[in-house]
């Protein structure tokens, strides 16, 4: 492609075409094949604060940042160190290590309704382990959850999930029972009259409700005014406990979370004494990078986890010193300061694509959780409010848009589904690099 302005993806395709003769579908996790934006998806070589490589040597501006863990920027020399030192002493021993408890009490401090903490390795067990305690704990078998949000990918929680199976269009996953997907209600999101019903019905069969804090794996959706609050109150009502998902929106949307946002006022809502979820969720950030999650709540119901309680959780690799170390690191980094320049990330971008497609003429709505957004292509009257709102966007623009901010530099997540993750290290040399890209962008949509 030399002289032609496209970036050269020999090397790219090369290395895909290799990887599909030995993993399906040449990925280990599916939305990093591009299904839905079409064309080379591109292998990166390494990082530097808020830029890539790619392997045939082109840079771009990330705005994927691991899907969420690289909060301070891809390879932070100090996070990068503390790696190093920990491996140097070895790269896990299957025992306790004095780490483990230095990252709990870091995020308990963080989100002070937790009382115990447990990691593990992916926000997948995280999730899976919540529900298995609420129904420990309630001798119940129902679940609730919403339409659009993604808690990972354990059976019960895979229908009509988001994440990648919203940007490939599935309802659920082949090789769930019937049985099993018969455990879980899946209803639509920001619907309090719809979980009204739901307990009226089922009340004292359901142990609990999981709920992403913000919604952010369908696009950004974050919860309107009132519905977290209603939420907790018609669970509680019912005997059922409510699980807070905050592996994507922890410690990333805001130092204690999305909830620590809405606990203290920030989103305009009002949670009186008492009226607070009961489990949390966290995984990507708390592992800086590496695998690590954790789920937490009241000492009562987190003791009941073995081997003190009757629930069983386990990990070969729970707690691991390197990945307790990146996590560790990269929580103490994130200050006041990081936090300041991850909003005016957020807030200059934001303002500059709102700016680039609507001179276009490109009809969209950017929807923000803190620091998080994404933007939706396509002809909104009102905000959207629940996965079939998000479900009717202009994919077809999406792509263009996607390969034009591309091939101009900047790596966004190659799915309409996607929030967008900035970082720390994005700063204004960063940003204006994407702005120089975006009306080009812009265009491409337009015609699209
Ligand atoms: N919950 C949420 C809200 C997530 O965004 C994700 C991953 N994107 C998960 C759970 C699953 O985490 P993991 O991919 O680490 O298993």
């Amino acid at each position: 492609a030399q002289g032609t302005g496209q970036p050269d993806t020999a090397r790219s395709a090369a290395l895909a075409a290799r990887a599909s003769r030995v993993i399906p579908g040449g990925v280990n996790s599916p939305v990093r094949a591009y299904g839905s934006v079409g064309g080379t998806p591109r292998f990166l070589v390494s990082g530097r604060g808020p830029y890539v490589t790619d392997a045939d040597g082109t840079e771009y501006v990330d705005l994927v940042a691991s899907w969420g863990p690289a909060l301070l920027g891809h390879a932070q020399p100090e996070v990068i160190a503390a790696v190093q030192a920990a491996a140097a002493r070895g790269l896990g021993f299957g025992a306790s290590v004095p780490e483990e408890a230095e990252l709990a009490e870091e995020i308990i401090r963080r989100v002070p309704l937790i009382e115990r903490l447990r990691l593990v390795s992916t926000g997948t067990e995280a999730t899976m382990t919540a529900i298995r305690l609420a129904r420990g704990a309630t001798g119940r078998p129902l679940i609730i959850k919403f339409a659009g949000h993604y808690h990972g990918h354990s059976d019960g929680l895979l229908a009509e999930a988001g994440s990648g199976l919203a940007t490939l269009a599935l309802p659920g996953s082949a090789g769930v029972t019937a049985e099993t997907a018969g455990q879980t209600l899946v209803l639509p999101y920001n619907d309090l009259p719809a979980l009204e019903a739901a307990f009226a019905e089922h009340g004292d069969r359901i142990a609990g409700v999981i709920a992403e804090a913000a919604a952010a794996n369908m696009g950004v959706l974050p919860p309107e005014p009132g519905f977290t609050r209603g939420m907790i109150e018609l669970a509680h009502r019912h005997g059922a406990l409510v699980i807070i998902d905050e592996v994507l929106t922890g410690f990333r949307s805001g130092p204690s979370g999305y909830w620590g946002l809405q606990a203290a006022g920030a989103t305009g809502e009002d949670f009186p004494e008492g009226v607070a979820p009961d489990l949390f969720t966290f995984g990507k950030v708390v592992g800086g990078g590496l695998p690590l999650a954790a789920l937490g709540g009241r000492a009562e119901l987190m003791d009941l986890l073995a081997p003190l309680g009757p629930v069983y959780q386990a990990g070969t690799l729970s707690g691991n010193p390197v990945a307790v170390a990146a996590g560790l690191t990269t929580l103490r980094l994130a200050d006041a300061a990081a936090y300041a320049r991850l909003a005016t990330a957020a807030d200059t971008l934001a303002l500059s694509v709102s700016e680039a497609l609507t001179s276009a003429g490109v009809a969209h709505r950017i929807a923000r959780a803190g620091t998080l957004f994404s933007v939706a292509f396509g002809d909104y009257e009102r905000a959207p409010r629940t996965y079939a709102d998000m479900q009717r966007q202009d994919v077809v623009k999406h792509r263009a848009f996607f390969h034009a901010m591309l091939a101009g530099g900047v790596n966004l997540p190659p799915s309409a589904f996607e929030a967008w993750f900035v970082t720390a290290a994005h700063d204004d040399a960063a940003l204006e690099r994407i702005a120089r890209v975006l009306p080009a962008a812009a265009v491409a949509a337009a015609r699209a």
